[in-house]
C-alpha cells in the first residue's frame, strides 16, 4: 500500500477544507473497514486520508418525534444493540446485527455503510425497505436524499460526491402491526458476504395485504427494492399461490454477478426462493 498522510480534523468545516485542498488526491475515512481493504489491493490510491472520527456530535442514535436519527459516525454495532432501535425499528436492528462479525461492526459506521456501495452489504436492504433518508453536508450546504431515489447507483458507486460527508440517516416509523424479517444465505464464514440477502416487511389488515416491501442484496450491482412483489400482492388475500407468483417477479429484477459463491442462474433462483420464504413468514402463509 502506498504512503499517505492521515488528517484528523475536529470540525466538519476543517473536513471540507482538507477535502477541497487535496481534491482527487484525498478520501474521507470513517471506520476504514471498506476503504483500507481497497487501498491494500491498490483499487484506490490516495495521498491524503481525512478521518471524521474526531468530529463531534455525529455518533448519536435518537428519536426525533417518531423518526429515528442515526449519526453518520454511529457504529453498526451501536445500531444493532441500541434499545431505541431494537424497540422501535426491530427490522433495522436485525439487519445491522447480521453485518459480518462484532469486530467489523465495532468499526464500520452508518455513514460509511451507505457511502461504500458494495451490493452485498446488509444495511442497504433494511434501509430501502424502511424508506430511509440520507443526510449529506459539504462546503456548499446540506441536502437530504431518499435512499430509494437513486442513492445506490452501481457497484461501489453511491450518490455521494467528492467533498460531501454523509452526516446521518433518518428512518420514518415502521407501520403499525407490521411483520418483518432479515435473513441471508451465508454458507461460508461469518465475515464473508451473503450469497443472497432479503429484508422484508408486511402488513395484513382485514385479511388483505395493505403494505408489503421486499429488498434483496448481493444479487445485482446494488441492493434492489422489488417493485413486482407489491404490485402482485397489495390489496389481495395472501395465499401460497399468490406469494409464489409475487416471488417469481424478482427473477426479472435481479442480475447477479457469478463468483465463487455461485453462478448467476443459481443466485437468481436463490433470490426467488428467499423472497418467497420471506413473504410466507411475514404474511403468515405456509
Ligand atoms: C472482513 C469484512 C467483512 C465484512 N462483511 C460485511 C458484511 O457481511 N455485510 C456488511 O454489510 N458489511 C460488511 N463489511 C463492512 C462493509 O463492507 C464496509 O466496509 C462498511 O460498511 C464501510 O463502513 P466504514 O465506516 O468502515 O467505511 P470506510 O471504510 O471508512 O469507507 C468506505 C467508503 O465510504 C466513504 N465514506 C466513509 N464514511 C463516509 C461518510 N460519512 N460520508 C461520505 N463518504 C464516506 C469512504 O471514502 C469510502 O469510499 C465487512 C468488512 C470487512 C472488513
Amino acid at each position: 500500500m502506498r504512503d499517505f498522510q492521515y488528517h484528523a480534523p475536529t470540525s466538519l468545516k476543517d473536513v471540507y477544507a482538507l477535502l477541497g485542498e487535496h481534491g482527487e488526491d484525498s478520501r474521507l475515512i470513517s471506520g476504514g473497514t471498506g476503504l483500507i481493504n481497497m487501498m491494500k489491493q491498490d483499487l484506490i490510491a490516495v495521498d491524503h486520508l481525512v478521518s471524521i472520527q474526531n468530529v463531534p456530535d455525529m455518533k448519536d442514535i435518537k428519536m426525533d418525534g417518531s423518526t429515528l436519527q442515526l449519526g453518520g459516525l454511529a457504529t453498526q454495532q451501536d445500531v444493532a444493540t441500541s434499545d431505541i432501535v431494537k424497540n422501535n425499528f426491530p427490522l433495522l436492528a436485525e439487519t445491522y446485527k447480521e453485518v459480518a462479525t462484532v469486530r467489523v461492526r465495532n468499526a464500520a459506521t452508518v455513514g460509511g455503510g451507505v457511502a461504500h456501495g458494495d451490493p452485498a452489504q446488509d444495511p442497504p436492504t433494511g434501509l430501502l425497505v424502511l424508506d430511509a433518508q440520507v443526510h449529506v453536508s459539504s462546503a456548499a450546504g446540506d441536502r437530504t436524499q431518499s435512499i430509494r431515489d437513486g442513492w445506490f447507483i452501481d457497484y461501489y458507486e453511491t450518490n455521494v460526491e467528492s467533498g460531501e460527508v454523509v452526516t446521518g440517516v433518518s428512518v420514518p416509523e415502521m407501520p403499525a402491526n407490521s411483520k418483518y424479517l432479515y435473513t441471508k444465505f451465508l454458507p461460508r464464514t461469518a465475515d464473508d458476504y451473503a450469497t443472497v440477502s432479503v429484508a422484508a416487511l408486511g402488513v395484513v389488515d382485514g385479511g388483505n395485504v395493505t403494505d408489503v416491501r421486499v429488498a434483496l442484496g448481493a444479487v445485482n450491482t446494488t441492493a434492489v427494492l422489488s417493485e413486482g412483489i407489491p404490485s402482485v400482492l397489495t390489496g389481495k388475500k395472501p395465499t401460497a399461490a399468490l406469494i409464489r407468483e409475487a416471488a417469481e417477479t424478482v427473477r426479472d429484477e435481479v442480475s447477479p454477478t457469478p463468483d465463487f459463491r455461485g453462478s448467476a442462474e443459481y443466485k437468481t433462483d436463490m433470490a426467488v426462493v428467499f423472497a418467497r420464504r420471506a413473504l410466507e413468514q411475514i404474511l403468515g402463509v405456509s
